[in-house]
């Protein structure tokens, strides 16, 4: 596995594989990596010929009272987990290389960037964007590997390479949890044993929203009153949001008659978390 800084280097590398015919695939990470990301990689190296994961803590995506000093870091931990996966090339950037002195550039996908976890945190999705943006020009992917962890981050970076051409294909990984339901983030680090208990919360709410739909509820109020009551059953946490939205424009809908994105997002103490189900997927 090559480990590289520069984004010339990448790039020329980039250049050179899809000369000689080879595909790529991209998995975009900020570390501190887990299951979750590891199974980007796994679908990234079963469909692509040079896999390429970036790690990153792209501080443009965190607000000023956000966590981006304390963000966990593990670089020695996660160079031997893509070592073990029989990754190509990780690009481990410094700040500087992505944002050297005088950037000025951003993109801004002006409606969705306003919705769900942009609403919560301005500017989240104008620094994940930009960054992505960066990434598909410096490592030129076939295939970009992202979670359905981050369901309206999905929304936004397909709006994006819509919106601007980018020649590649999305490919979204289901959400990958603990064996209690949770789902792998980064920041579940940050839980002490008790608010890790409580945060079971999220996918508990989920799961009761699901039930009931499955039992024919078509309402999204009726869903979303589910989220609610189900999260504020537990003390330890913090309602942020509980939507229930279209998954593209991620604009609340009044029923759910296509496939429907159920979303949350609740505080443990200090430790913002998220979750999402789809229901109501076309059956193939
Ligand atoms: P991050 O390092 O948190 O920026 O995440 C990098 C990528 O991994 C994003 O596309 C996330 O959606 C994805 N990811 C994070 N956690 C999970 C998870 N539990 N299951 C699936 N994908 C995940």
């Amino acid at each position: 596995m090559k480990v590289l800084a520069a984004a010339a280097g990448v790039q020329a590398l980039a250049l050179g594989t899809r000369a000689a015919g080879r595909s790529i695939g991209l998995v975009p990470t900020m570390g501190a990596l887990h299951e979750g990301h590891l199974g980007l990689v796994r679908a990234a190296r079963r469909d692509t010929d040079l896999v390429v994961v970036s790690l990153f803590v792209n501080p443009t995506q965190f607000g000023l009272r956000e966590d981006l000093a304390r963000y966990p870091r593990d670089f020695e931990g996660d160079r031997r987990k893509l070592q073990d996966e029989g990754v190509d090339v990780l690009w481990a950037p410094p700040t500087e290389e992505v944002y050297p002195a005088g950037y000025q550039t951003y993109i801004r996908v002006e409606e969705l960037e306003t919705r769900l976890d942009g609403a919560s945190r301005p500017g989240h999705f104008r620094g994940v964007a930009t960054v992505v943006a960066k990434l598909f020009h410096v490592v030129l992917p076939h295939r970009a590997y992202f979670g359905q962890k981050d369901a309206a981050q999905v929304a936004v970076i397909r709006r994006m390479v819509r919106d601007l051409n980018f020649p590649l294909e999305l490919v979204v990984c289901p959400i990958v949890r603990e064996p209690d339901g949770l789902a792998l983030s980064s920041r579940n680090a940050y839980l002490g044993p008790e608010d890790r208990q409580a945060a079971t919360i999220l996918y508990r709410s989920l799961q009761a929203a699901q039930a009931r739909y499955d039992q024919g509820e078509r309402s999204a109020a009726a869903l979303r009153l589910i989220l609610f009551e189900t999260i504020a059953s537990e003390p330890r946490a913090r309602l942020d949001y509980a939507e229930v939205v279209d998954p593209d424009s991620l604009l609340p809908v009044d029923q759910v008659s296509s496939a429907t994105l159920l979303a949350v997002a609740a505080w443990l103490g200090a430790t913002r978390l998220i979750d999402n189900v789809v229901v109501g997927k076309p059956v193939v």
